[in-house]
């Protein structure tokens, strides 16, 4: 049971970070998985504020980002 909720805090508590330092601005990541990244007024990739993040479609965020600059944090 506890590790249950555990699971449930652990997994809410995750969410994508992008290395802004990094990031070429290629909106890739926009159009992979447009709920969790935009394009911000200021020209930077940002993260939406969220409770629970989509996994799969992050995942997929992940692994076409041509520099490797998201990660999961947690
Ligand atoms: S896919 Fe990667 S490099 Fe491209 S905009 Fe998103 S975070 Fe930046």
């Amino acid at each position: 049971m506890a590790a249950k909720l555990e699971k449930r805090l652990t997994n809410k508590m995750k969410a994508p970070i992008v290395e802004l330092s990094d990031c070429i601005v290629c909106g890739v990541c926009v159009e992979t998985c447009p709920q969790v990244f935009r394009l911000n007024d200021t020209g930077y990739i940002e993260v939406v504020d969220l409770a629970v993040y989509p996994e799969p479609e992050v995942n997929d965020a992940i692994k076409y980002c041509p520099v490797d600059c998201i990660h999961w944090d947690s």
